[in-house]
């Protein structure tokens, strides 16, 4: 035999590993896996679909760096509303929390980008290649034509959600129809298409290669979640007072006494994607992502026992205690992610559609003009945050009997900061102090109407 053959039969029944640390994931079918796969496709149609859509004559969802600005939907925000944003940041941590403190890590198993995008690569490996068991064996033996054809296809098809993957992402960086007609005429510019290629690479590296080595090894998240767990949190345990003392048995045979439900087929060990052992208790490497508990209710099916001897459970309901569904932390978090949710939609209920900003001319204070009236410059920056051009009045307050130099209107087109320079000149006989307080006010025909604070300086 060649030394350097792998023997397929050598696998660590605890990991499903072989001589070569792979772990081949063997298929699991049953109501979590079902709930996996379509929610997994449709997470993934609707990251793809999304860019697409257009509002107002734009794409609805655009980070759009050049121009600093995000578009939601018809509405324009700016880096000023950088505030938005943490709120939005603050409150996806607080809902994470809430979810895994509830839940555990149902994120992991089944939203997750890596582990969807991985399901989904699987998916085209066991269409293509076969189940886990026959993948095992081929990889071990010299490839045939066959095998070779096929394990190609299955990397175009892995290319191919790869390259769209990237394509998707940084369309919604860069408009999107824009973006794929010059990347599929191949006349992209080179920092795009490198961005495009770049997350290309990393999905097909991802969830193609890596798969759980990422949760295992690299994800931070995995890390720290298990400081948000409780004895009431929902994961998923393997119930041994009922399964143990484990044993194989005949199908047909009565339970013998002496062994509990468990018939250590290791079918929950073989379509792990992590490759743990969930009857060994909690273990960090668990994604919660339900693949033994099908497995084995398909067991106790099979066996004519009950099922649920692998569910989603909690710590108390494995110890024989009732599970509490409200508490401290729980009420907590939920408070936290009401009072933030209302805090942004107050936010965004009083964002301005438009901002402005003075600023008077530094390099000369006044000056007096041919008539002997005292005269002062300014420049108005007007940002419209609307997707309209639109057409503004400007006029002042707190001022009499001024003359403008420079017009008194001004458009400003849709998402454009424009600046407005201009000079206001005013009898000294009107001004009763030195530096008088005053506004300018911008208004528009609708009713809408801002009034920004500046000063009129006579003489300091
Ligand atoms: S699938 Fe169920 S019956 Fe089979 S080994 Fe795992 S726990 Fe035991
Ligand atoms: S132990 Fe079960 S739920 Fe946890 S990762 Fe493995 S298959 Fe998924």
């Amino acid at each position: 035999m060649d030394p350097n053959k792998i023997d397929v039969k050598i696998i660590d029944p605890k990991t499903n590993r072989d001589a070569n640390g792979k772990i081949y994931v063997r298929k699991s079918q049953g109501a979590y896996q079902k709930l996996r796969r379509y929610g997994g496709w449709f997470l993934m149609l609707l990251f793809a679909l999304l860019p697409w859509i257009s509002y107002d004559g734009r794409q609805a969802i655009l980070f759009d760096l050049g121009k600093q600005q995000f578009l939601f939907f018809g509405a324009t925000f700016f880096p000023q509303d950088l505030t938005l944003l943490a709120l939005i940041f603050v409150i996806a941590a607080f809902g994470l929390f809430l979810l895994t403190t509830f839940l555990g890590r149902v994120w992991c198993g089944y939203l997750c980008p890596q582990t969807v995008w991985t399901f989904i690569f699987i998916w085209f490996e066991e269409k293509l290649e076969g189940p886990a068991n026959k993948r095992r064996k081929q990889d071990n033996n010299k490839y045939s034509s066959h095998l070779i054809v096929r394990k190609t296809l299955k990397h175009i098809a892995w290319w191919a959600v790869s390259i769209i993957t990237g394509l998707v992402f940084v369309g919604y960086f860069i408009p999107i129809k824009e973006l794929s007609i010059e990347f599929f005429t191949f006349e992209l510019g080179f920092l795009p298409a490198f961005w495009v290629w770049f997350f290309a690479a990393c999905t097909y590296g991802n969830a193609g290669w890596m798969r759980a080595i990422m949760c295992l090894h690299m994800c931070p998240y995995a890390r720290f979640q298990s400081a948000m767990f409780d004895k009431d949190t929902y994961i998923v345990g393997y119930d041994t007072k009922r399964g143990e003392k484990r044993g194989p048995r005949s199908l047909k045979a009565k339970k013998p006494k002496d062994l509990g439900d468990c018939i250590d087929c290791n079918l929950c060990v073989q379509v792990c994607p992590t490759g743990i052992d969930i009857r060994n208790g909690l273990q960090y490497e668990c994604i919660n992502c339900g693949a033994c508990i099908d497995a084995c209710d398909h067991t106790m099916e099979r066996m004519g026992y009950e099922k649920g001897l692998i569910s989603y459970t909690t710590e108390h309901k494995l110890a024989g205690n009732k599970t509490k569904i409200m508490r401290p932390k729980l009420i907590g978090y939920s408070v936290a992610l009401v009072l933030m949710l209302a805090l942004f939609i107050a936010q965004v209920v009083t964002v301005d559609p438009i901002n402005m900003s003075v600023l008077r001319d530094r390099n000369q204070m006044y000056r007096i003009d041919s008539n002997g009236w005292i005269e002062n410059t300014y420049t108005l920056k007007i940002l419209n945050k609307t997707q309209q051009e639109q057409q503004y009045n400007i006029d002042v307050a707190g001022l009499k009997n001024v003359k403008w130099y420079g017009s008194q209107t001004i458009s400003v087109p849709a998402g454009q900061l424009v600046s407005k320079p201009l000079s206001l000149a005013v009898s000294p006989d009107e001004l009763t102090s030195p530096i008088v307080k005053f506004e300018f006010i911008l208004s528009d025909n609708d009713g809408f109407s801002l009034k920004v604070e500046s000063r009129f300086i006579k003489k300091l």
